[in-house]
């Protein structure tokens, strides 16, 4: 509209007319101007208006922008104390890592130089340690006897010069038997005998000989290092023992042939006395009886020994033969129990024989040689039992076996002293106190008869209250083959 009335202004510039015509003119022209004016001011009003509502309409926006600016002045605020909240933990995190960070390097510091301390002595005990070893291969190399050392997975890992020595072998079939087990060594015809004691899984053995040729026997030791489960190896050492078995053999050739010389001799005293004693020879006076008597005692006691003497031969000589029998040994026991009644009660001392409940099944045995046992353990219960003890004699059957005990209220074996009873010549330091007589054979003759039988015997025993002894024979029909049966058995020898 505005436009429009520009353009009528253009179009109709202001033009002063002529009087007559004018004023006619002038006033239409000026009711023109007024119209237009009222036009112009009513659309100035509604321009105002327009404006108005305009400025109503901005002040509108502007509170709303106020108000939002205030909200989001609030927001703000929050959102900056909440940053500084967040900036000030933050720097306190920060703070207390980095704490937490140098207390780390100040530890691993320490640890670095625990360390290098660690890694010093590891140094020094790696050095010490090869000392050892090589201080160690040295004297296996040296030793004297041959040493051979098997790891945990029984491979053989160590072999000193002397085993070779021994069993000659050259330096290949040595290198063929090293790091490889028993079962692996191959056929070493020199080895052989080895081998067949050792076993493929390293028994653990306890002085075993091989009698390698004419002039070498070798005395065979296994033992495990360590106990397991953290079992090192084994540790097996060969001794030679020659010269200790041709010693041996020499001493007891010299007992052999010095007891069978002594048989005959002490035979005929034991005889001829026994005639003079008899009145053989004219009567002997009372005093002369009594003289004589001890004599004969003194004798009888002397042929016992070279008795005793002779049987330790024969076993070590592998000529101890039996002559088997079966028979029921509740009647061989009883019987030989009866024959101490007299000394018993000589020496105070009370002896029962217990029978056994039932029936006993028959053993297979040398009836002389296991009375000869039976007669050896009641015999040391009379003599290391002091006066009004009680001896227990008993017999039964329990498992497959003939169990037989001898048990005493006597002195008893001494704890320090029990892992030798069985061995020759042994004789108890608290026995040859008390009874002087006596050769310590005894029980190692026992202990040969006994397991010969394929049995077993063994004793339990207090010091001051008295000792048990026990043997086992197997029943007839679980007897295992006798020597006399088998002369190769027969000539096994015994340590
Ligand atoms: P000996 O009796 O001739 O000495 P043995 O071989 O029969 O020889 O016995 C060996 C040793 O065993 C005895 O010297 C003694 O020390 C001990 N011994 C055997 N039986 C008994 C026992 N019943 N009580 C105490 N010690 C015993």
């Amino acid at each position: 509209m505005e436009d429009d009335s520009q353009n009528q202004d253009q179009r109709t510039p202001f033009v002063i007319p002529d009087s007559s015509f004018a004023r006619e003119e002038l006033l239409a022209e000026l009711d023109r101007l007024n119209r237009r004016l009222a036009r112009r001011d009513f659309e100035l009003i509604q321009m105002k208006e327009q404006r108005e509502r305009e400025v109503l309409e901005l002040k509108k926006v502007k509170a709303q922008l106020e108000e939002a600016k205030g909200v989001l002045e609030i927001k703000v605020n929050a959102k900056t104390k909440e940053l500084r909240d967040f900036t000030a933990n933050l720097e306190q995190q920060i703070k207390e890592r980095t704490r937490e960070l140098s207390e780390k390097v100040d530890e691993s510091e320490n640890s670095r130089v625990a360390l290098m301390n660690m890694l010093e002595d590891m140094e020094d005990l790696r050095g010490r340690a090869q000392e050892e070893k090589e201080k160690t291969l040295a004297i296996i190399t040296n030793f004297v006897d041959g040493l051979m050392f098997f790891n945990a997975s029984d491979v053989l890992e160590i072999i000193n010069p002397q085993v070779e020595v021994y069993f000659s072998l050259d330096l290949d079939e040595s290198r063929q038997i090293l790091d490889k087990r028993v079962s692996e060594w191959g056929n070493i015809k020199e080895l052989e005998p080895l081998v067949l004691l050792l076993g493929p899984d390293l028994k653990k053995i306890f002085r075993k000989e091989i009698a390698l040729r004419e002039n070498m026997v070798l005395e065979v030791s296994a033992m495990s290092v360590g106990s397991a489960p953290s079992k090192v190896g084994t540790l097996v050492i060969i001794h030679d023992i020659t010269r200790e078995k041709t010693v041996e053999r020499m001493k007891t050739e010299f007992v052999s042939i010095a007891a069978h010389q002594l048989r005959t001799p002490i035979s005929a005293i034991k005889w001829t006395l026994r005639m003079v004693l008899d009145g053989d020879f004219g009567p002997v006076t009372n005093e002369q009886k009594d003289f004589l008597e001890k004599t004969y005692q003194s004798n009888e006691r002397m042929i016992n020994l070279i008795n005793d003497l002779l049987n330790v031969t024969r076993i070590e000589e592998g000529r101890y033969l039996y002559n088997i029998t079966a028979v029921n040994l509740e009647d061989v026991v009883g019987k030989i129990a009866e024959t101490y009644t007299e000394i018993v009660k000589h020496k105070h001392l009370t002896l029962k024989y217990q029978k056994p409940d039932k029936p006993l099944s028959q053993v297979k045995v040398d009836v002389e040689k296991i009375s000869l046992v039976v007669s050896n353990l009641i015999e040391n219960s009379i003599k290391y039992t002091p006066a009004n003890g009680t001896i227990y004699v008993a017999i039964s059957e329990d498992q497959g076996k003939i169990k037989v005990s001898v048990k005493d209220s006597g002195i008893g074996i001494l704890k320090s002293q029990e892992e030798r009873i069985f061995t020759k010549y042994f004789r108890g330091l608290n026995v040859v106190r008390m009874e002087t007589e006596g050769t310590g054979l005894g029980l190692f003759i026992s202990k040969n008869i006994v397991e010969t039988h394929g049995g077993k015997i063994w004793f339990e025993s207090e010091e001051n209250n008295g000792t048990t002894f026990f043997f086992t024979l197997p029943i007839a029909s679980l007897t295992p083959p006798m020597p006399s049966d088998d002369p190769q058995t027969a000539a096994v020898q015994k340590l």
